[in-house]
């Protein structure tokens, strides 16, 4: 029994992982094993997050996403704004409400059927990309382009935080400690909120903890369509995370690969599921004759988009 579990694990991981790597904010699970090594083509190539991370203000220039998920920058970055009518941007000392305006947009409107059709106040908005995109300091592998936002799980109660509340208040869970199912917190009012974020044709994905995915099958008895964009993925249990498609006029945005209509991605779902159940029980010891893990490159910004490295320099 255990073994089949890992075994559909690492099959799991082996076929349907494939794309950039998606984000990963707080676990560690999703990280790739292996040590980091330099680029060894530039040689120094200090890391670009050096360069993004203090960075305060965006550039100027048409608004363009550049490179991968993972791996690029954004000219022309627009601030969602601190504070709106329906939203409210959450742990502004990381200088992180910066995005395409296409995502900015896409927010305001998310934020505005939270509550017309949730009976939330609004969304409590986390991180999106730095001002000029890039590696971060700090979490996330991806949200570089300015196509990507963490949405809270805590339906607002106000939206009149002050910046020190905004620094200090914390999400809330909406699965079990074990992970394997959906809490009290999880309501008729979060399936609204996610389905209403990703039947949005702007959206390319959306990562959430398995059990949302889950509970979101379950719970869909209309138009199954846009399930199929989210994408169950380790972490992602206090905020589910909106990846948007590249916009317009981003010819040098790379796209991830197209998840086809006509799979609702239920099946993989109950799938990852199991992956959550292997990581409860003891995990046998490591095949001492399997292959040692790939280095992973680091990110410098010799490794950025050519477009990239003029933005910090
Ligand atoms: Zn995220």
């Amino acid at each position: 029994m255990i073994k089949k579990i890992l075994s559909v694990a690492a099959m799991s991981t082996a076929l349907l992982f494939v794309p950039i790597g998606c984000d990963d904010d707080s676990s560690s699970s999703a990280k790739a094993a292996g040590p980091v090594i330099g680029d060894s083509i530039s040689g120094s190539g200090r890391l670009a997050k050096e360069f993004f991370g203090p960075i305060r203000t965006p550039s100027g220039g048409a608004p363009q996403s550049i490179g991968e998920y993972a791996l690029g920058c954004i000219v022309g970055a627009e601030a969602l704004p601190e504070t709106g009518p329906t939203w409210q941007a959450m742990r502004l000392s990381r200088n992180r409400n910066y995005g395409h305006p296409v995502l900015v947009d896409y927010l305001k409107d998310l934020s505005v059927k939270a509550r017309d059709q949730a009976g939330w106040a609004g969304l409590y908005v986390g991180d999106m990309s730095q001002p000029r995109g890039g590696p971060m300091t700090s979490g996330h592998a991806s949200h570089q382009l300015g196509l990507d936002a963490d949405i809270w799980m805590l339906p607002p109660q106000r939206l009149n935080l002050t910046r020190t509340e905004r620094e200090n208040l914390s999400s809330i869970s909406v699965v079990s400690s074990d992970y394997l199912r959906t809490n009290n917190n999880w309501t008729n009012g979060h399936f609204k909120v996610m389905r209403a974020a990703a039947s949005d044709d702007r959206v390319a994905r959306i990562f959430v903890t398995p059990a949302v995915k889950i509970a979101m099958c379950k719970t869909e008895t209309g138009n199954r369509d846009y399930l199929r964009k989210i994408r169950p993925w380790w972490g992602h249990n206090y905020h589910f995370h909106v990846r948007l498609n590249c916009p317009a006029g981003s010819p040098n945005c790379v796209p991830q690969w197209t998840i086809p209509k006509g799979d609702d991605g239920c099946a993989y779902a109950e799938e990852f599921y199991g992956m959550h159940i292997a990581k409860t029980i003891p995990i046998p010891k490591a095949d001492p004759d399997a292959p040692k893990a790939k280095p992973k490159l680091a990110k410098t910004l010799a490794r950025m988009p050519a477009q990239c490295a003029p933005l910090v320099q």
